[in-house]
């Protein structure tokens, strides 16, 4: 038989290397910029036009490259950062692999101008798939600057892969915040389509943080900080009481490059367990120092995977640096020097006078008087609406120390167990008729109610969710919804990438009852709200409203209005552990059963089950 193997031409092979280290414009801007960092660069600009699509140009003041450095960077396997393998286990670099440029410009039309600091004229070389096109000297400052253009023009199937615009800034944006955050000392400006979207001036991490997510990220940011023979560890975690329902601020970073670390994730999770909700996730800027030789970044192409050595003791290492953190930060007040002073006012006090605090006493409370819970005083739910807050838990806590002087009649009843059954299972005078024992609240949790059959069990937060969902989404397809208006316009204040997402939905929002003001660089003023949102509410309805958005586009599915609804009766509804008393619970099970779809959640969890008069028979047999 004739030989048949042949080896593949090197524009072949270096498209399909390019189908490895480019999935998508954002992973040549993140290649683009570790190579500007790699430069010794102190200043980088990113420019981007149309989701990356049309244009992604980096423009760096590093080293620059010699003519000759500027033809062979284009090669496959052309690196300056390694001479032999053992360096592999020694790197300080970003890049190594020498396969990104060879890639990008096996795939896309680019235009490179170069030049070192030590010539006077530079480079100016143009690529199109491979093939050089042109080399001309020109006089140019020094550092490198690439312009990829018409990415996958070569390859229509990739291109057509591409999602919008939108989607891939979106992609573009997280990897700019993951190298930014990595390197504070570095000054970083992004353009997109011709508008700013960051200027990010050197600073410590925490600025760097803070200039990147917004202000309002200071006051939640709790330092950590570990130094051991294994690693170094610092940065910062995000204080329990603002862990997000979705992954947002979660980043690792070892020997100054992102990774994604399943593992680690966990400790730190673990590290957290019992001080957020379960459905929440920590945040967590983390930066650590290991020996080189220790991790492997080789086996990922895209760099963003590490094989750790001793990944036990790192994780052990890491939980218990965060744990201590955690514990510290209520005790010992963090004192910053480096932090920049005019990022310290809340956002929401900016513009208003300061009040002097008030202590409440309850004048009749007498310690030495017992008495029993005054059944469902802490919540309030109106007939679908509530009024929740985060008080009405805290309050069921210390019941028994409430003072109700008027409840004489409940002298000496039965007490039960505040935890395990609130509401009339053992009817009290008090209740008004209609009430009696038609439901009642277990655990905090579900609320029972009987059937011709037998009963319902009901998960009360999902029941709310469930009825919360159809009201918004009536409201906002049939554009009704009354507003409230403010007594004092609110001042918020939001990221640039958040504000953009805001913008976006802002019309859908307005048909629900929100009316902003003003709507500039990162600040917003609400002067109006839907009746169903309180004040205090605003800014946790639009937070989370921001992370479902951002986690939809990713996840494909993006229909505004079902979002903005599921958001809404996800963040305002009643929650598990709130206590109910009898008429609210009542008002929730007829609001349930008078929805369109009664049997699951807007998020496709059961409601409720139903238990015959069958089964409890057959559980006596
Ligand atoms: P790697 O970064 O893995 O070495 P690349 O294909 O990204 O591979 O780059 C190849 C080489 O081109 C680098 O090793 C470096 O010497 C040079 N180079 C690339 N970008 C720049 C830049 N912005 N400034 C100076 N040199 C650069
Ligand atoms: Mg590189």
């Amino acid at each position: 038989m004739a030989d048949i193997i042949q080896l593949l031409p090197d524009h072949v092979a270096n498209q399909i290397a390019a189908g490895e280290v480019v999935q998508r414009p954002a992973s040549v801007v993140k290649e683009l910029l570790e190579n500007g960092i790699d430069a010794g660069a102190s200043s980088i600009k990113l420019i981007v036009k149309d989701g990356g699509k049309a244009l992604i140009q980096i423009v760096d003041d590093g080293i620059g490259m010699s003519t000759t450095d500027a033809r062979l960077s284009f090669e496959r396997h052309a690196t300056s950062k390694i001479q032999k393998a053992e360096d592999l286990f020694n790197l300080n670099t970003k890049g190594f692999r020498g396969e990104a440029l060879a890639s990008i410009a096996a795939i896309a039309h680019v235009d490179m101008q170069t030049k070192p600091a030590d010539t006077e004229l530079g480079t100016h070389l143009k690529i199109e798939g491979s093939k050089i096109i042109s080399q001309e000297v020109a006089a140019v400052s020094k550092g490198t600057s690439i312009a990829v253009k018409n990415l996958f023009f070569n390859i229509p199937a990739r291109r057509n892969f591409l999602k919008s615009n939108h989607v891939e800034l979106r992609h573009i944006t997280d990897e700019f915040h993951r190298v930014a955050l990595a390197h504070p000392s570095i000054a970083f400006q992004f353009y997109h389509n011709g508008s700013e979207l960051f200027n990010l001036r050197k600073a410590n991490h925490r600025q760097r943080i803070v200039h990147i997510f917004g202000t309002k990220t200071n006051q939640k940011l709790v330092p950590v900080v570990e130094d051991t023979q294994v690693v170094k560890i610092s940065g910062f975690i995000i204080k329990p009481e603002f862990a997000k329902k979705s992954r947002g601020a979660q980043f690792f970073f070892v020997n100054g490059r992102f990774i994604k670390s399943p593992y680690l994730h966990h400790a730190v999770v673990a590290a957290f367990e019992g001080l957020i909700r379960s459905d929440t996730y920590p945040g967590y800027f983390l930066y650590l120092e290991v020996d080189p030789g220790s991790i492997d970044i080789n086996i990922h192409p895209t760099k963003t995977e590490v094989k750790f050595d001793d990944e036990h003791t790192l994780y052990a290492i890491l939980r218990s640096t965060i744990k201590h953190g955690l514990g510290q930060f209520n005790v010992i007040p963090s004192l910053d020097f480096e932090q920049d002073q005019n990022l310290e006012t809340p956002y929401a006090y900016k513009n208003r006078e300061a009040s002097p605090p008030q202590v409440r006493v309850d004048a009749r409370f007498n310690p030495f008087q017992e008495v029993s819970q005054k059944k469902g005083a802490a919540h309030s739910y109106k007939g679908g609406m509530t009024s929740s807050s985060g008080a009405s838990t805290w309050d069921s806590l210390y019941v028994g120390l409430q003072s109700e002087m008027d409840s004489k009649e409940d002298y000496g009843s039965l007490k039960i167990e505040s935890d395990t059954i609130t509401g009339s299972i053992f009817e009290s005078k008090n209740e008004s008729e209609a009430n009696i024992a038609t439901t009642f609240q277990l655990r905090r949790k579900y609320i029972v109610t009987t059937i011709k059959s037998g009963m319902v069990v009901i998960d009360q937060s999902r029941a709310h969710q469930r009825v919360l969902y159809e009201k918004f989404l009536k409201n906002i397809t049939i554009k009704v919804a009354a507003s409230q208006q403010l007594l004092f316009p609110l001042q918020l204040s939001f990221s640039k990438s958040d504000m953009s997402i805001l913008n976006e939905i802002k019309d859908s929002l307005s048909t629900i009852g929100f009316v902003f003001d003003k709507m500039e660089k990162e600040q917003i003023e609400v002067t109006g709200v839907p009746l169903l949102v309180t004040e205090s509410e605003v800014g946790i309805v639009l937070d989370q409203l921001i992370s479902d958005c951002q986690m939809e586009v990713t996840g494909e599915s993006f229909s505004q209005t079902d979002i903005l609804a599921k958001t809404l009766a996800k963040t305002l509804s009643v929650k598990t552990g709130e206590v109910l008393n009898s008429a609210s619970q009542l008002a929730l099970v007829n609001d349930l059963f008078a929805c369109k779809e009664t049997r699951v959640s807007p998020f496709n969890k059961p409601v409720y089950i139903t238990i015959t008069e069958n089964d409890i028979d057959n559980k006596f047999i």
